[in-house]
């Protein structure tokens, strides 16, 4: 071995320089997180380069993201100087689309084969379906294409899956006919990359044995999430016995992909199969202090089923783990912004600062919080909330009703969902639209035949739907538009449509809190509006107020409007500087930073409700969490809300189990323990002074900024327990609960036949009977 002055490995410990320098030999590396896995990787790359044992074009890194790929690459260049353009280093799909460029004829592509995104997926799985008049609702072209890349991430081809029903039995008849339509027009989707280049090596001796000779080492980071095709090609470039370096870095504890297919029996495959000798274990954790690894560790061993390991830390305790209670997502926000911001007046860069979420959907509250108060950051992983595909269809169409006449708008909904507008028809229809001088919308008549008529039902049904939403509040307005455009149904057949469902859902919330914070009416925020105000009652959205940003009187519509293209553009440019880091768990993976809030941990979301039927389920979501947990270096902030407006409605929550499986010594609650009970609760000034604590490292707390953590004036309700009321829509009732205090008071109201109800009484009317 060489010498350990070499300034590659000073930075390593006796176990990380062992596995750095294993010889050219399978070997897996099992350990927890922080513990060293990325950087005794890349460190082994260097090492490998530097001691001429292998040229940069003879080794083969893939790894689970881009950013992880480029952060390696990142890593990598600092160690050594060193061009790593050229260098296989990539995402699996990267690679392989790699592979496929250089050998397009081997694998029977044309030389330009275009990638299809997911969309494009199914809107080809459409056309074969339609061509084959196969019915839409048995076949429903989504669920196809999520059946053909199932198989395919299995590495089978229809002659290879073993259909035992006769529906199945048709789908196999689709792929293959989905896989001729795709070959005919020289088109590849992300399972086929994967699978092509698989059969490329299998297919091609020679080829293949080109690339075991090209490629001496083979490291794979984050080995935990591979699935079976992936690791089936990795076989395919490195047989077992076939003396090259396969190199495995792994984690069982953060495998958190097991509901797309990855198997961490892979792990275990690999061992057994390439005969694994030397199995390193890095138990020493690097990046977190002491409470922190506590609470990780303290969760994860609640799984069952683990390869066993622990981590430890000689960086002493550190800080406490703290954890906030919120009356409201609201007030999560806010709490989190001005922590935030300390933690930055203290010193920490903000782009040390991550905001990690278990749903997409929760960003909304939090980006809008950070717009509003001014602060740079960046969602990672997914894109700005109005951003979002659906949101941009979405906001298209309402851009349509305030104004047919936007051709960008018209354009981009005018066949989503498809409507049997070609792109042809469209081009004819633009043609016209620039010789006439005219709109979209106004040239409708010069484009013939079926696509014409189907141009016309379009402006029909802007027109008409322009007609109905008048006079309503904006929330309806949005709500009728999901309906009536399609939109919603179009996702409720989507693979990701849960996610794009929630996202529009979101949209709702996301212009009702508009509607409020503008004062264009007094809206429930904290309650489905539904249930407050009875149907046929006046719309009190629909008042025309002055636009903030022009003075204009314009409709609430057109100012949500402006509110949503101003906080998509502006803050971009801000995301180039120290931003604050959003993300999802899933998307935080390998990732690490000096502080980190966990918001939303309440039953239902984290761990999510999907999970809740099966053990395996929550055994993922407790990984998720560990995943979350261990991305923290110096301080880590554990939160939750007692409301949440989720998915178009108001969730009343518990707290997360999880904080029932952390270890409590570990913890500091910043809130009082029991929460917002009563009248004589904490207001959120208290509880802020209840939890301060200088932390070590940081500079000491100043005072808050008071306005917006104290409520405002108290408006008294003069309810108790018991009382009888009554509510113009659910009658007379009987007080039974009440919560929070000042303009986050609850009462939970026992109806009789209506049932029992939350309500909040800033919003709800509730008179007392005598
Ligand atoms: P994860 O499981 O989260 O991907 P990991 O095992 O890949 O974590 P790394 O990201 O490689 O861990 O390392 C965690 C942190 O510890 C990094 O900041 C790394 O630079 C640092 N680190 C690793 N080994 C050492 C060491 N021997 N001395 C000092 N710092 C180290
Ligand atoms: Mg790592």
């Amino acid at each position: 071995a060489p010498p350990v002055s070499n300034a590659l490995l000073r930075h390593l410990n006796p176990e990380q320089l062992a596995a750095v320098t294993l010889p050219a030999q399978p070997a897996l590396i099992l350990a927890g997180a922080g513990s060293g896995k990325t950087r005794v990787l890349t460190t082994r790359i260097a090492w490998l380069l530097q001691t001429g044992q292998v040229s940069p074009g003879g080794l083969l890194a893939v790894t689970f993201t881009n950013k992880a790929a480029k952060e390696m690459m990142a890593r990598l260049t600092a160690l050594l100087p060193l061009s790593v353009r050229g260098m296989w280093i990539g995402t699996f799909h990267g690679l392989c689309n790699r592979l496929l460029r250089a050998h397009w004829k081997q694998a029977g592509l044309p030389q330009s084969f275009q990638i299809l995104d997911a969309s494009d997926t199914v809107s080809a799985v459409k056309r074969v379906i339609k061509a084959m008049k196969l019915d839409e609702e048995r076949f429903v072209p989504k669920q196809v294409s999520w059946f053909i890349a199932a198989c395919k991430e299995e590495g089978k081809r229809p002659r290879d899956v073993e259909a035992l029903d006769p529906h199945t039995r048709q789908l196999v008849t689709i792929y293959a006919a989905y896989e001729d339509q795709c070959q005919r027009e020289g088109v590849v989707d992300f399972a086929e990359l994967m699978l092509r280049s698989y059969e490329l090596l299998r297919d091609n001796e020679a080829l293949a044995a080109h690339y075991r000779q090209r490629f001496r080492h083979l490291l794979v980071d984050e080995f935990q999430d591979t699935n079976r095709l992936q690791y089936a090609w990795l076989k395919m470039l490195a047989p077992p016995g076939g003396g090259q370096g396969v190199f495995a870095v792994g984690d069982d504890d953060q495998s958190i992909y097991g509901f797309r297919g990855a198997r961490v029996g892979n792990m275990s495959d690999f061992e057994r199969e390439y005969r694994v000798q030397t199995i390193v274990k890095l138990e020493h954790n690097y990046r977190s202090y002491g409470n922190i690894l506590d609470a990780a560790n303290g969760l994860i061993a609640r799984n069952s089923r683990r390869l066993g390991k622990n981590l430890r830390t000689e960086a002493g305790p550190g800080e406490p783990v703290r954890v906030h209670e919120s009356v409201s997502d609201h007030a999560e926000a806010q709490w989190l912004i001005e922590e935030a911001q300390l933690l930055h007046r203290g010193g920490l860069a903000r782009s040390e600062i991550a905001v990690l979420y278990r749903s997409n959907a929760q960003s909304r509250v939090l980006e809008s919080a950070l717009f509003n108060a001014g602060i740079p950051y960046r969602v990672y992983g997914g894109l700005r909330f109005f951003e979002r595909a659906e949101v941009k269809h979405a906001l298209a169409y309402l851009r349509l009703l305030e104004n047919p006449h936007d051709d960008t708008s018209f354009l981009r909904v005018v066949n989503f969902p498809a409507r049997g507008i070609g792109a042809r028809s469209v081009e004819q229809l633009t043609d016209a639209a620039r010789a006439s001088g005219r709109s979209l919308h106004q040239s409708v008549g010069a484009v013939t035949g079926r696509a014409g008529a189907n141009l016309a039902a379009f402006n029909h049904l802007i027109l008409q739907l322009r007609e109905q939403t008048k006079g309503l509040t904006l929330r309806e307005i949005i709500k009728r538009m999901l309906d009536a455009s399609g939109l919603l149904d179009f996702y409720r057949t989507d693979k990701d449509g849960q996610d794009r469902i929630e996202n529009l859902e979101e949209l709702v919330n996301a212009a009702e809190a508009f509607v409020t914070q503008e004062g264009f009416g007094k809206e429930a925020v904290a309650l489905p509006v539904d249930e407050l105000r009875p149907e046929g009652e006046e719309a009190i959205g629909a008042d025309l107020l002055p636009d903030a940003e022009t003075g204009e009187i314009v409709s609430p519509l057109a100012a949500f409007l402006n509110h949503a293209s101003l906080e998509a553009g502006d803050n971009q440019a801000q995301a180039g500087s120290d931003a604050v880091q959003l993300m999802t768990v899933h998307s935080a993976k390998g990732l690490e930073f000096d502080a980190v809030f966990i918001t939303g941990l309440e039953e239902g979301l984290f761990p999510h409700e999907n999970s809740l039927s099966d053990a395996d389920g929550l055994e993922e979501e407790r990984r998720l969490m560990y995943v979350a947990i261990t991305r923290a270096r110096k301080r880590l902030y554990l939160s939750f809300s007692q409301t949440r407006l989720l998915h178009g409605q108001t969730r009343y929550n518990v707290k997360s189990r999880f904080f029932d499986e952390l270890p409590d010594a570990a913890l500091k609650w910043i809130t009082p323990r029991t929460g917002f009970q009563g009248a004589t609760s904490f207001t959120p000034r208290q509880a802020w002074q209840h939890g301060s604590s200088a932390g070590a490292g940081f500079q000491a707390r100043k005072e808050p900024a008071p306005s917006k953590l104290i409520p405002k004036a108290v408006p008294s309700h003069g309810l108790t327990v018991g009382k009888a009321v009554f509510h113009n829509r659910f009658g007379e009732g009987v007080v039974v609960t009440l919560e929070g205090s000042g303009e986050d008071t609850r009462a939970e109201v026992n109806f009789g036949r209506h049932g029992r109800k939350w309500l909040a009484l800033s919003v709800a009317k509730l008179t007392p009977i005598d």
